[in-house]
């Protein structure tokens, strides 16, 4: 199987010693590090920018004008897992394309996602950047100055352009296509990646290289690029609205922290892949257009046939989690719900009836050409839907069942001191009840605010915030 990891000539699944990948020195210089933004610590713009970072707010959605106070090889605190500092990888690991769409970013936040790149992974491993410019048109530095700029700084980067936006999946896809290592790393354009985050990712893909690996995502904060964590990490899902969700680790997870642990759905767009697994897989759904959903026919495809997905505790990436930018080209027409029909009638057999029926408009919407996709299916031989999520995620049939059971009870609230008062929500709203208008009031059978629905989703939500209340219908 020499051909997998052809670069290095790993072999798959071979056993071998194991090493500490840190690079002392640059932690040493790293910590002795100060200045705005040094540390992963939050940064403030001094007085009279407020115009100018408001402008610059508008087009990116976060706080741009801040970014370019913080030194691109800026500092981050280590957040890691106590454990991650001594963990050990193998001796040898395969070779990485780092792949990074962009669509109109900022220049600091691009160029400090490169850097932070080369600054935290092994020399020998980066084989090649590749940013593919996904038809920007507004801002002129994306084009010969940052050819410019990496030639002299960064000789492993490139930019492909492609002719016109074609939206963030195609782009990762051309960037795949172009790329030669090993291993494929996808990143978004505003990212930064924390002391080493490689070999984490890696290592899972040398044992099987049916591996997809996400690193744990970080906040970076949009209005003061401070750096941190979102949490301890979760297991991916959704609902069936395909809303991204997120369930809780299992015991035997928790327990065995840091090391990586089985997730359903990948977050996004950040994620380590061999190329070998990835083109067999096809890689994305070149029917996806613009953004959305991808994480979903990716997460399936690389579960129902043959490979597995982890996520890697101890490699962690920062990514500033922006609000909409404006003022920049919009896309015409509803292209997520034909992204997620896409999804549901390649992958999801006989559970795409459940998107259907939570949102009709979908059985209306035309998929398009869907056959690429299922010959895909057919050669590799995947499994089923229903084996996914029996398999993969037995929880989330549980938390976000496709059928939702009838509602456990629903009518007036009456007090029984006082039978003439019920519950009043004091609005008309249907939602979820809102404390400081709840009042007791006169019952009033034709008023909705005293009508309450004791329904599957109220309760899952009540016992997030109170575990104690009953877990079933029978002990209500
Ligand atoms: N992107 C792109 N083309 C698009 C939209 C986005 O190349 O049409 C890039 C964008 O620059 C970023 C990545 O794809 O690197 C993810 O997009 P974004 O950050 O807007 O998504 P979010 O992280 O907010 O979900
Ligand atoms: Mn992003």
């Amino acid at each position: 199987m020499l051909q997998i990891f052809s670069d290095t000539g790993i072999v798959e699944g071979e056993l071998q010693p194991l090493v500490n990948w840190h690079n002392n020195t640059q932690e040493v210089l790293d910590a002795a590090r100060e200045g705005p933004g040094e540390q992963g610590r939050p940064h403030y713009l001094g007085p009279g920018l407020e115009k100018k970072r408001d402008d610059l707010y508008y087009t990116n959605g976060f706080n741009a004008l801040l970014s370019d106070d913080i030194a691109l090889d800026r500092s981050l605190k280590d957040i890691r897992h106590p454990k991650c500092k001594t963990k050990l990888y193998s001796a040898k690991l395969p070779t990485v394309s780092i792949v990074i769409p962009f669509f109109e970013e900022h220049w600091t936040t691009l160029l400090r996602t490169v850097v932070s790149v080369v600054k935290h992974s092994p020399r020998h491993l980066l084989k090649e950047i590749i940013l593919v410019d996904d038809g920007s048109t507004i801002k002129d530095f994306l084009k010969d100055p940052l050819d410019n700029w990496l030639k002299e700084h960064v000789p492993i980067a490139k930019v492909i352009r492609l002719p016109s936006r074609v939206g963030l999946i195609v782009a990762r896809q051309e960037g795949a296509k172009a790329a030669t290592a090993d291993t494929i790393v996808v990143l978004d354009s505003h990212c930064e990646v924390m002391v080493n985050w490689l070999p984490p990712l890696l290592d899972p893909i040398v044992v099987n290289y049916r591996t997809a690996v996400c690193p744990l995502i970080d906040v970076i904060n949009k209005d003061t690029f401070a750096y941190s964590p979102q949490d301890n990490g979760a297991r991916g899902a959704f609902d069936w609205r395909l809303y991204y969700k997120r369930l809780p680790l299992t015991d035997k997870d928790n327990n065995l922290l840091p090391e990586p642990f089985e997730n359903p759905i990948m977050n996004g767009g950040l994620f380590a892949i061999s190329r070998k697994f990835f083109w067999e897989l096809g890689g994305y759904d070149p029917g996806l257009a613009i953004w959305g959903g991808e994480q979903y026919d990716l997460s399936f495809k690389i579960w129902q046939c043959g490979g597995r997905m982890l996520d890697a505790p101890c490699s962690r990436v920062g990514h500033v989690f922006r609000g909409a930018p404006k003022g920049r080209p919009s896309v015409k027409g509803d292209f997520l719900s034909k992204n997620y029909k896409r999804v549901a009638v390649v992958w999801m057999d006989e559970y795409a009836e459940a998107l259907y029926r939570r949102n009709p408009h979908l059985r209306e919407v035309d998929a398009g050409d869907v056959s690429r996709e299922l010959e895909i299916r057919e050669r590799l031989q995947c499994k089923s839907f229903k084996w996914y999520l029996e398999n993969v995620a037995p929880d989330l049939v549980k938390r976000y069942p496709p059928v939702e059971p009838p509602d456990y009870a629903n009518g007036t609230i009456k007090s029984v001191a006082s039978p003439t008062l019920c519950l009043d929500n004091g609005s008309k709203e249907y939602g979820p009840i809102i404390i400081h208008t709840l009042k007791m009031a006169v019952c009033d059978n034709n008023k909705v605010e005293q009508k309450w629905i004791f329904s599957f989703t109220n309760t899952k939500l009540i016992q997030d915030q109170y575990p104690h209340f009953p877990k079933s219908r029978d002990t209500l």
